[in-house]
């Protein structure tokens, strides 16, 4: 086996590019980051300077406040740090997620932050970046972890609304990126009533909007009659499925969509009647294949379940490395 080359070291709070003093979705405040998308466990507060997409940072700026040194980087547009060549490519997670590509003395790593294959119509299509070494997650890195098509989960969604016309569904979805995309979905799915949102859901799809994803039409819960809320779907975030919020609305049936909705345990747990797979990270068939087509000299696995995929690339040959990266994962963005 080789030695990692020098220039690239991970550490459990993030990935160290040693020749451009930056780091990539550091856990803690550093000087300089390169941040790939919008969630919490990637992107924190307390960096000097910051390069990331315009939608990533527009993110940044709604959830949590601006950077001092924000630079923005499109798809496809690269900047030179220090002799670095850092660029940044469509992951397919959610809005304004990135791959990044970086160059050093004519080798190339690619760090895929979060990443999906499949569509979805909230966010530009993941792009495959060949490279020597892949640096990817692995969320859902068992080869139990299968997602099903999409529209069949949105089926399942509307022959629920249509069994229940005197109720409604209400729909769990993470706040940045779950809700918009089952939103787009529905619409995909020609759904085209109007979808009511919780508060905490408002301001992020206003912001897709702004970046031109069609929502439809879109109207607060608050303030609306409970009537009017009678075979409609609903949208919150997670932790509002089961708490108070939810006795304002018209004998809800309890839905969530997420990876995790695989498991039926983790469904049970959380009152949900209505389990969607709807999932915005890759399965096992999309994370191998991945692997396949971007065929890389090395894989290194920043976190997730790493064993499986691990064994996986030892059987075909390409050296691979676990670097457990601590604090990722949030529950709830699956
Ligand atoms: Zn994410
Ligand atoms: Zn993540």
């Amino acid at each position: 086996m080789t030695a990692s080359p020098h220039w690239i070291e991970p550490f459990p709070h993030g990935i160290y590019v040693r020749p451009a003093d930056a780091w990539i979705d550091p856990s803690r405040p550093v000087p300089r980051a390169l941040i790939t998308h919008g969630h919490a466990d990637h992107a924190r507060g307390g960096h000097d300077a910051v390069w990331a997409t315009p939608e990533t940072l527009d993110i940044i700026n709604l959830r949590y406040g601006r950077y001092t040194g924000e630079n923005a980087v499109g798809y496809g547009d690269a900047v030179d740090l220090n002799g670095v060549s850092v660029s940044f490519h469509p992951a397919g997670h959610v809005l304004g997620s990135a791959q990044i590509r970086l160059e050093y003395q004519g080798e190339t790593v690619v760090v895929t932050g979060d990443f999906k294959r499949r569509p979805d119509p909230s966010c530009a299509p993941f792009e495959l970046v060949p490279c020597d070494i892949f640096i990817t997650e692995a969320t859902f890195g068992l080869p139990v972890f299968r997602h099903p098509p999409t529209p069949d989960e949105i089926a399942k969604l509307l022959s629920m609304l249509e069994a229940n016309p005197q109720g409604c569904v209400l729909v769990g979805a993470y706040a940045l990126g779950k809700a918009q995309r089952v939103i787009a979905e529905l619409r995909d799915g020609g759904f085209h009533d109007p979808i009511y949102l919780h508060g905490a859901l408002e301001k992020m799809c206003a912001l897709y909007g702004e970046h031109g994803v069609d929502l439809g039409e879109l109207r607060p819960v608050a303030g609306t009659d409970k009537s009017e809320l009678m075979g409609r779907v609903i949208l919150a975030p997670p932790s509002a499925l089961a708490d108070r919020w939810s006795r304002r609305l018209p004998d809800p049936v309890t839905a969530m969509a997420s990876g995790w909705m695989r498991v039926r345990a983790r469904a049970r747990q959380r009152g949900v009647e209505l389990p969607l797979i709807i999932s915005d990270h890759a399965d096992w068939d999309e994370l191998t294949q991945t692997i396949r087509d971007v065929a890389p000299r090395e894989v290194w696995v920043t976190h997730g379940r790493e064993e499986a995929l691990l064994r996986w690339c030892q059987l075909h040959q390409i050296r691979a490395r676990a670097l457990a990266l601590v604090e990722r994962e949030d529950e709830d963005d699956a």
